[in-house]
């Protein structure tokens, strides 16, 4: 069917819209996860004439309502994901409404200004001074590239190349220093970037070695260092002002990879852990995490945001703008040149909850975090391996009786037991030599009564194992 002659849009929109609300108001309720049997209903060979629309809208919704894994609940702890704000989500409908390309002013003057704005919010969100600009790109990954990418045009310059011209031909290998926090999409990015994934040499087994790192830096020549604000396993920091100054002391760039940590800055609780955040050059956030904004959301910010235009801007084509034109836009500061506008939900949910509202969200997160560890402590067959700084709990199941050499098997089972369970979700990880579960807590929806139930559900599985 030529989609010229597809009568549909008001039916496939209706359904989207018709069964949105009632979706919306079972997460609290549903399942995390109930098994995705009816997606084999969307397989098969590419349909000859297609059925239109509003069928097909229909089949979707049907299929998806059961098949989806409803992490936009309250209830799903594993990774780091949030769920998407009711502003949000009118947001990105209309994202898809519009449908800008968020390239540059000439593609769109609304999208550019927008960006602008949501950029300047979340700078000022976390405290950031006005010098520190950034630019939105998809994820924590894509910001820590394009960070990287930034550190990299950076250290080049310091050994006379342009890389962004010249490439890294005839360079010697760039210097990569962290510590035992360092998340593997930082060596993605380092992959990406052509210093592979293995360039980064660590310093200390959790936090970074602050005295190892100063003896490297000083015989490194320019190099770029990469801490954590918000440990993926427990929540712990890496010192950032203490790591700043050490940094100062030598020809280096310091990067720092706040993913959801970021967010601590929100709360006076917490602010002490991303104390120094003003000192470094370079910071990688989610959007998708703790800001509860749909994917693909995430955000680098630059000390020296010039910078940005001069790794990833593009040669000129005759119909593109360039970087100085003021027809340009963000499409030149980051990897992407189409992309969608992904400032328009951010913009919209700081619009509509404000500083206080993301700060009662995070202090709610921090408050839940706390309760589920104590439920953790007070629990004779759980055993907390870790303190809770912000919003993870890492505990594994420790029955009275079964002998250490058993607990890593054992905890492995219930992990692999929860996620086919469905009613709660949490994931598995090796924390100090042990197997443990990790639930981080970063959704909106969240309630006390979700983490009573996610201790009792981890209970009761572990019994049965
Ligand atoms: C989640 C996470 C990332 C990667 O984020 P994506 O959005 O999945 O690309 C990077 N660093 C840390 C610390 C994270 O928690």
């Amino acid at each position: 069917m030529d989609p010229l002659h597809d009568d549909g849009t008001d039916a496939a929109l209706h359904a989207v819209f018709s069964a949105a609300g009632p979706y919306l108001s079972s997460l609290a309720d549903r399942p995390v996860y109930a098994g995705s049997e009816r997606v084999k209903e969307l397989g098969g060979s590419l349909p000859a004439d297609g059925a239109g629309a509003a069928l097909v809208a229909s089949q979707l919704l049907s299929v998806g309502m059961e098949s989806a894994t409803h992490s936009a609940g309250p209830r799903f702890f594993h990774f780091v994901t949030g769920g998407v704000t009711p502003a949000a989500l009118a947001a990105d409908w209309t994202v898809s409404l519009l449908d800008q390309n968020a390239f540059s002013r000439a593609a769109s003057e609304f999208a550019t200004s927008v960006e602008t704005t949501a950029l300047d919010w979340l700078r000022s969100l976390f405290g950031l001074p006005p010098s520190f600009g950034g630019a939105l790109v998809a994820s924590a990954t894509f910001a820590n590239f394009t960070a990287l990418g930034a550190a990299t045009h950076w250290w080049a310059s310091r050994h006379g190349v342009d890389v962004a011209a010249a490439g890294l031909h005839g360079l010697p290998r760039m210097p990569v220093f962290s510590g035992g926090y360092v998340h593997a999409s930082a060596r993605k990015a380092l992959q990406m970037l052509g210093h592979g994934r293995e360039s980064v040499s660590v310093h200390g087994a959790g936090r970074i070695d602050l005295s190892s790192l100063d003896r490297a830096l000083a015989s490194s020549g320019p190099a770029v260092v990469i801490a954590n604000a918000g440990e993926v396993n427990a929540g712990d920091f890496d010192p950032l002002a203490e790591l700043a100054s050490v940094v100062a002391r030598h020809d280096a760039w310091l990067h720092v990879d706040g993913a959801f940590g970021l967010f601590a800055a929100l709360s006076p609780r917490t602010a002490h852990l991303v104390e120094g955040l003003s000192q470094v050059d370079s910071i990688a956030c989610d959007g998708h995490k703790w800001l509860n904004v749909p994917y693909e959301s995430g955000f680098a910010f630059l000390r020296e945001p010039v910078r940005l235009g001069a790794a990833f801007g593009m040669p000129g084509a005759p119909y593109l703008p360039g970087a100085d034109s003021p027809r340009g836009g963000y499409g030149l500061l980051g990897p992407e040149s189409s992309r969608r506008a992904r400032s328009v939900p951010i913009w919209a949910t700081l619009a509509a909850y404000g500083r206080s509202g993301y700060r009662a969200m995070v202090e709610r997160h921090l408050d839940l975090a706390q309760e589920l560890a104590g439920l953790v402590d007070a629990a004779p067959d759980l055993e907390r391996l870790a303190d809770v700084p912000l919003c993870i709990v890492c505990f594994r199941v420790r029955p009275p009786g079964v002998p250490e050499s058993a607990l890593d098997d054992l905890n492995r089972r219930v992990g692999e037991a929860l996620l086919d369970d469905g009613r709660v979700f949490a994931g598995t990880t090796v924390y100090e030599g042990k197997v443990a579960l990790r639930p981080a807590i970063v959704n909106w929806r969240t309630t006390s009564r979700d983490i009573e139930l996610f201790v009792s559900v981890v209970r009761e599985l572990a019994a049965t194992v």
